[in-house]
């Protein structure tokens, strides 16, 4: 069996994440391709070996990679503040299901279902992701194990990545989820901030703040065109759990939708309450709106975009470290990918241009590059 050292393995996975190809046989597929040779410096892997490989790798070397890239654009002053702050956005997510394959990484649940219960194997991790304002960069990921919560692999995550990443973020982003009192005492001991989603009307923190909401006229204010009523409480002590102080901001806002089937514009309302430990001396209230609403941004562009357009949930080999490494590499071309974009391609032709684009350009060359291709091609 012939062997292939790790980097050609590793190479072969970033171009199947760039080219957008979505599986090994895909990327065994277009073996032949000159262009992937020369990237590869050998011959490609078959999809058997990259996925021994993967399930072999050394995840610390992974996330190495991933920490030279962030020194570097750091270094480079490609990572700017956003909204006034260093900005990371954590995200938990499930990236498969299954009824009958599994393996000793997989959590599982019962189904209902109409034919009695059935156990469902599934994975779910939770990814960091750095925000600036021109470039988003995965920087770690975390398997939820079997026994804890989501916010159990936070916390891990997030004791790895402090230690690597001391520096690199003040303010954590999360959803509803995370407004536990283990995470953001957590953050507090560690000098950190957060904000999240406040949803849980059962607390009495959330109670406590809609009454003294009552008492407070409002702030007028303005987000992306929207009329907004703000409401910003600070200092309190109605979670006793939590040992850091905190604040509620609630953001009423109003703006117009266009009915097609109408012809006219209806005004629609809606109302967001986000939770944080960022005291007014550092994050004005507009601050927090800001934030709070990235939350989303970032949702739709850095998550979806990752497991929609770079097939970054597919599962390429089901084992539990190999789930871990191509989730990395395709973290690793994710990041270089877009550093390229927004460091190297001159603005004329980024703002021009979609992403998808270039992913395409790049596939279409790749395609093109082999051997079968060029003989349908020859006159
Ligand atoms: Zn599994």
């Amino acid at each position: 069996m012939p062997r292939f050292k790790t980097s050609v393995v590793l190479s072969a996975g970033l171009a199947m994440f760039w080219a957008r190809l979505g599986s090994l046989n895909a990327l065994e597929n277009v073996s032949t391709c000159r262009l992937l040779k020369k990237w590869v410096r050998s011959r490609v892997p078959s999809a058997d070996t990259m996925g021994r490989v993967f399930a072999a790798m050394d995840t610390a070397g992974l996330r190495k990679a991933l920490h030279h890239i962030y020194s570097r654009l750091k270094r480079n002053k490609a990572l700017l503040k956003f909204a006034g702050s260093t900005v990371a956005v954590l995200d938990g997510h499930e990236t498969h299901a299954s009824y009958r394959r599994h393996c000793q990484g997989c959590l599982q649940r019962t189904i209902h279902t109409q034919d009695g219960d059935r156990i469902q194997y599934y994975h779910r991790n939770v990814t960091l992701m750095l925000v600036s304002p021109k470039l988003r960069l995965l920087i770690d990921v975390e398997p939820q194990r079997k026994g804890e919560d989501e916010v159990g692999a936070a916390l891990r995550l997030l004791k790895r990545v402090l230690r690597t990443y001391p520096r690199a973020f003040q303010v954590i982003l999360a959803d509803a989820l995370y407004a536990s009192a283990p995470f953001i005492n957590f953050l507090w001991a560690h000098r950190k901030y957060c904000l999240v989603v406040l949803k849980d009307a059962r607390r009495d923190i959330y109670q406590d703040a809609l009454a003294l909401f009552k008492l407070q006229p409002g702030q007028i204010g303005r987000y992306r065109g929207r009329n907004c009523l703000w409401f910003d409480i600070s200092d309190f002590t109605s979670w006793p759990q939590v040992i850091a102080p905190l604040r509620i901001v609630r953001s009423q806002e109003s703006y117009l939708v266009y009915r097609q089937a109408t012809k006219q514009s209806v005004r629609e309302t809606t109302e967001w309450l986000w939770l944080t430990n960022l005291p007014a001396s550092l994050a004005s209230t507009e601050r927090i709106v800001q934030l709070g609403h990235a939350r989303w941004d970032i949702e739709n562009y850095g998550f979806n975009e990752l497991v929609n357009g770079w097939h970054a949930d597919h599962v390429y080999r089901h084992d539990p470290t190999a789930i871990e490494a191509f989730y990395l590499t395709a973290f690793l071309a994710f990041n270089l990918f877009h550093a390229f974009l927004t460091l190297n391609v001159k603005p004329a032709l980024r703002y021009t241009k979609t992403d998808s684009f270039w992913a395409r350009a790049l596939t279409s060359e790749i395609y093109g590059e082999t051997s079968e291709y060029a003989l349908i091609r020859a006159p």
